[in-house]
């Protein structure tokens, strides 16, 4: 697996292959990559004649207080990832590389959704994503991307930075990998210890149990809302937010509201220091 660093390499790399007509896809990565990543590059290259994986933990989505610092990185093992799932290189920039000049100046940020949910607890967060996202786009020339349904709310913005801005890509969507448990799969379980990873199933618990009372007819938002954060407060979690959000603009319904919608249930909440997201289409 050749990992490749700098910004022109990959350029270089990938000019030739894209001449030859070969289709170029990326998937964008923070690295300690597992199940939930190693999905997206077998989409990738399922679908794909070439498969980056980009490993670039991004300091500006990062807000002061949050764990950059602790984040884990094992660049060697994410590469051997990438190859037993038919990656074809791994694009690691320093973040100099990627930010020569410091922080950058020129920023990509949406204007409707960015304080809601997520975003509203991590001010900052989807510009840091956003910018840098695009900053991929642009150095790859990929023609397909793939993002998780687990960040939720991500997806749904870069799907709208593509729309509004006509990057010349497609977005591929990637449903969300689970533990056999049922947890999220995510880089941030690695913070839990083994009892608080057993606690937090309340979280993919809850929104089964309110899947399943929708299933049975339960259309009221608050009743919905309020089995998921039972479920998570009643194994110790702290609830950030739970939100019923319809799949179309990501926009919240009031909690009197009955849903006639497709919508999400998404979920934030502490277990011990760490977070997790989560979230299930009804
Ligand atoms: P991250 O490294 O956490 O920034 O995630 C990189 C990509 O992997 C994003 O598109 C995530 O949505 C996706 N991803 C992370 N965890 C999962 C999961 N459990 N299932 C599916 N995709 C995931």
């Amino acid at each position: 697996m050749k990992i490749i660093s700098s910004i022109s390499e990959l350029r270089e790399t990938l000019a030739p292959l894209r001449k030859q007509g070969k289709k170029i896809g990326l998937v964008p990565t923070m690295g300690a990559l597992h199940e939930g990543h190693a999905s997206l590059i077998d989409h990738s290259s399922a679908e794909c004649d070439v498969t980056v994986v980009s490993v670039f933990l991004n300091p500006i989505q990062f807000g002061k207080n949050e764990d950059l610092d602790k984040y884990p990185r094992r660049l060697q093992a994410d590469a051997k990832l990438a190859e037993e799932h038919g990656g074809t290189f791994v694009f690691a920039p320093s973040v100099s590389e990627m930010y020569p000049n410091g922080d950058p100046l020129t920023l990509i940020r949406d204007e409707s959704l960015e304080g809601l949910y997520c975003g509203s607890y991590r001010p900052g967060h989807f510009r840091g994503v956003l910018t840098v996202v695009a900053k991929l786009f642009l150095i790859s020339c990929a023609d397909v991307a793939f993002f998780g349904e687990k960040d939720y709310q991500q997806v749904f913005l870069i799907e709208q930075m593509v729309r509004d801005l006509n990057f010349p890509i497609k977005i591929v969507r990637v449903p969300i990998v689970r533990e056999p448990s049922g947890l999220a799969r995510s880089s941030r379980n690695e913070y839990l210890t083994a009892e608080e990873k057993n606690l937090a199933l309340g979280i993919s618990r809850g929104l089964l149990a309110a899947k399943s009372a929708f299933d049975a007819g339960e259309r009221n938002v608050d009743n919905i809302r309020n089995i998921v954060k039972q479920s998570i407060a009643s194994n110790g979690g702290t609830v950030q937010y739970v939100e019923v959000a319809s799949q179309a603009t990501l926009a919240a319904l009031d909690g009197s509201a009955t849903i006639g919608e497709k919508v999400v249930i998404l979920v934030a909440a502490f277990f011990g220091t760490t977070r997790l997201i989560d979230n299930i289409e009804l």
